[in-house]
């Protein structure tokens, strides 16, 4: 049973606390919303020239504090080094993105007879933003910084297994000099400083990133109070390997196992045209084995441990003993470890091919022609993103347009940049964040006419 007034916080790599962290309440929820009020009102009449520069100087103050965030990170979240600094340089390069957004916030000028029609885009208010533990810093950051940018303030329940970093940034904030409880972090557990975040009237909008289970349960109590939502949910995502593709780029086995496969745009299902099966099998086989599993602090280590006990529970129920499948190694001992794996039997309507399992965990389903390609590749509730790897540029291009998912990426597994939209089609989710629009998704949009008709003659 968790402790409802105390959070406490483990190393996932050696299973010793970290640090304990008081609770929030409903009322803690309440009165940091009624100061985020008084706070925004403030900021929004600042001049936007003048937000950009404060968030600017946030930027500043954490390119400063790079190092010990990441470490931090690595601490609480058990990420490799390498990933929590790139982390940690996300959160600051999108404050200085939005900031720039800050001075572009444009409306639009309308023509419509007798008079000028003009566009603005307001903020909403109060923003709630609920992060998972998968990443931190940077869903934090992405959440929160582009509604600071467009004028709102900012309430933020991190999860509950990982609360250091988000705490780090928001006192951060307060020595670059940003406003008093414009940005406020919470710490506290779901099922009650969430769900006090999300039914609280003064909030205008919550952004939530996790579970499409409790995702589709914020969007159900926020459209008791019409109060809209991003949700950045589950993924399941294609792999799509044609046999003329470059196949040892294609099957990097990082495409799945970055951030222990605790990501949601996880390549987990590797669909392999059947002519180049068993090279890739091959290739999959030596790459898994070739991958440092260990102490995420360590410069060298390529992987870190699952978050929790918990996870780690939920991840060894999609891969029985005695399952067909490719597996590299883990430590033994203390620290959440499991090792790389490639379920290699596994039916396309089998539960570890159909959920999300968000562990080091991939399936590999061969696929006949493009046709069936595309079929395999949609043939799932979610979609998130996905990769297509082929020489053939008409092919490339007909696959991603089929392809039934917000971020896709060809002859490449990137998907996530800060200044182009990230968001899923399906269950995983409803709108998007990040990209050239970034702002616009936490303002109302306001119109206004103004007559010329001169006095009636
Ligand atoms: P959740 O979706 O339950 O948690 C995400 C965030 O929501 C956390 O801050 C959590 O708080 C909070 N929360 C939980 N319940 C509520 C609620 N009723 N109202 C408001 N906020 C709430 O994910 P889990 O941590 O339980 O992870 C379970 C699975 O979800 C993973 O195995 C993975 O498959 C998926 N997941 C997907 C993510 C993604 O990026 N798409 C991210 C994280 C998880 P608290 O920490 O206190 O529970």
């Amino acid at each position: 049973m968790s402790d409802p007034n105390e959070l406490t916080v483990l190393n996932p790599a050696t299973e010793e606390i970290v640090a304990t962290v008081p609770a929030a309440s409903e009322e803690d929820v309440a009165a940091a919303v009624a100061r985020a009020v008084r706070a925004q009102r403030t900021w929004a009449a600042l001049a936007p020239a003048d937000r950009a520069r404060l968030l600017r100087r946030f930027a500043d103050v954490v390119d400063a504090h790079t190092e010990e965030l990441a470490r931090l990170e690595v601490r609480e979240a058990g990420h490799t080094l390498g990933n929590a600094r790139w982390e940690a340089g996300n959160a600051r390069d999108l404050l200085l993105y939005a900031a720039g957004g800050a001075e572009r916030l444009l409306g639009r000028q309308i023509p419509a007879p007798g008079g000028w029609d003009v566009t603005f885009h307001e903020p909403l208010g109060v923003v709630g933003v609920i992060a998972p533990w998968n990443f931190p810093m940077p869903i934090a950051a992405w959440g929160s910084f582009p509604a600071l940018a467009a004028g709102n303030a900012v309430v933020l329940k991190p999860a509950e297994a990982t609360p250091l970093t988000a705490l780090r940034l928001a006192a951060l904030a307060l020595e670059a000099g940003l406003p008093e409880h414009l940005f406020q972090v919470l710490p506290g557990h779901g099922t009650t400083a969430g769900r006090a975040l999300v039914d609280h009237p003064d909030v205008a909008k919550i952004v939530f990133t996790g579970s499409t289970r409790t995702g589709r349960e914020v969007m159900e109590r926020c459209a008791r109070l019409v109060k809209p939502v991003t949700l950045e949910l589950g993924g399941k995502s294609p792999n799509v390997v044609f046999a003329d593709a470059d196949l040892t780029a294609a099957l990097d086995p990082f495409s799945f196992l970055d951030n222990c496969g605790q990501d949601c745009c996880a390549r987990t299902r590797v669909l392999v045209q059947e002519t180049v099966l068993d090279e890739a099998r091959a290739l999959l086989a030596d790459a898994l084995a070739a991958v440092v599993v260990g102490d995420p602090a360590d410069e060298k280590t390529q992987m870190g441990p699952l978050i929790s006990a918990r996870q780690r529970e939920h991840v060894r129920s999609y891969v029985p003993d005695d399952a067909p499948a490719l597996r590299g190694s883990a430590p033994d001992g203390p620290g959440f470890w499991f090792p790389p794996t490639v379920l290699t039997a596994e039916r396309p309507d089998g539960r570890a091919a159909r959920e999300e399992i968000f562990g080091p965990v991939a399936v590999l389903l061969p696929f006949t022609d493009e046709q069936d390609a595309v079929r395999l590749a949609n043939d799932t509730p979610y979609g998130l993103s996905g990769s297509v790897w082929t020489r053939d540029l008409g092919r490339a291009l007909r696959v991603s347009q089929a392809v039934r998912a917000g971020n896709l990426s060809v002859n490449s597994h990137s998907s996530v940049r800060y200044w182009t939209p990230f968001g899923g089609f399906k269950q995983s989710g409803l709108g998007r964040e990040l990209g050239p629009d970034a702002l616009t998704a936490f303002t109302e949009t306001k119109n206004v006419f103004i007559s010329t008709e001169g006095p009636e003659k």
